[in-house]
């Protein structure tokens, strides 16, 4: 069943979701080579309980051990970060974060350069936050899901990128997963009709090979099954009377 958020619960999720965009304008500077996954995290865990009342919303999720997920290169999502993983020159980290606020979540990932990265890399990255803008371009009372997919497969498609299958976007709200499922691809004109006071995180993640991906043993991290790069961005959105409200900027 889908939850419809009033306007004062769309209010407290923005709140968290102004956290997210604050730490997410503070980490770019902090993603640098020679740089540790587990400091970005520990920076992020402070930053989050910096502010009263807000907490790090993966942080024990599913008994996730850690603030951030942080995932390298071929790493498409969920990566535990680690006093061991050093960033370095060429890299492409992506950094996805849940808070709680107040009773409800909000969730966005960004997907950052360390340093100058190759073209391809750049360009990846480039693509994939068009097609999350694409697709939150789509998001209005009375559009369908599929319309908000379609945008994104169009993006990816017109790329030559994969498009993770495994994965997909979500509603938001008192509970940081819940209904609807939101595709990165889809028909145009199909699947759910969009209304007001409904909260979905978007969230494309493309390959620049295969759409294939795999789990590693560590049961948390997926990976690309070529090992070519992947990039992830996500923000949360209201649905609005007159169309949509990005809660994560
Ligand atoms: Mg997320
Ligand atoms: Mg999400």
């Amino acid at each position: 069943m889908i939850h419809l958020k009033t306007p004062e619960e769309v209010e407290t999720i923005a709140r968290a979701g102004a956290i997210i965009g604050a730490l997410f304008r503070a980490i770019p500077e902090r993603v640098r080579a020679g740089a540790t996954t587990a400091e970005l995290d520990a920076f992020a865990e402070d930053f989050i309980r910096g502010h009263a009342g807000a907490v790090p919303a993966f942080k024990g999720l599913y008994n996730f051990p850690a603030t951030l997920c942080i995932s390298v290169n071929h790493e498409v999502v969920h990566g535990i970060p680690s006093a061991r993983r050093k960033l370095a020159a060429g890299d492409v980290v992506s950094v996805d974060c849940g808070v709680k606020l107040d009773g409800f979540y909000a969730d966005a990932a960004v997907t950052l350069p360390v340093g100058g990265v190759a073209p391809e890399a750049a360009q990846l990255l480039e693509r994939t936050l068009q097609a999350l803008h694409r697709g939150i371009a789509e998001v209005k009372p009375g559009a369908r899901l599929g319309d908000v997919g379609a945008a994104i497969q169009e993006v990816a498609d017109e790329a030559g990128y994969g498009i993770v299958r495994e994965l997909v976007g979500h509603g938001v709200g008192r509970e940081p997963h819940e209904e609807p499922q939101i595709p990165n691809w889809g028909k145009r004109g199909r699947g759910l009709k969009l209304v007001e006071g409904m909260v979905l995180a978007i969230e494309p993640m493309l390959n620049l090979g295969t759409a294939a991906v795999r789990t590693l043993p560590d049961r948390w991290t997926v990976v690309t099954a070529d090992r070519r790069l992947s990039a992830h961005f996500e923000h949360t959105v209201a649905v609005t009377a007159d169309g949509h409200r990005i809660l994560t900027q």
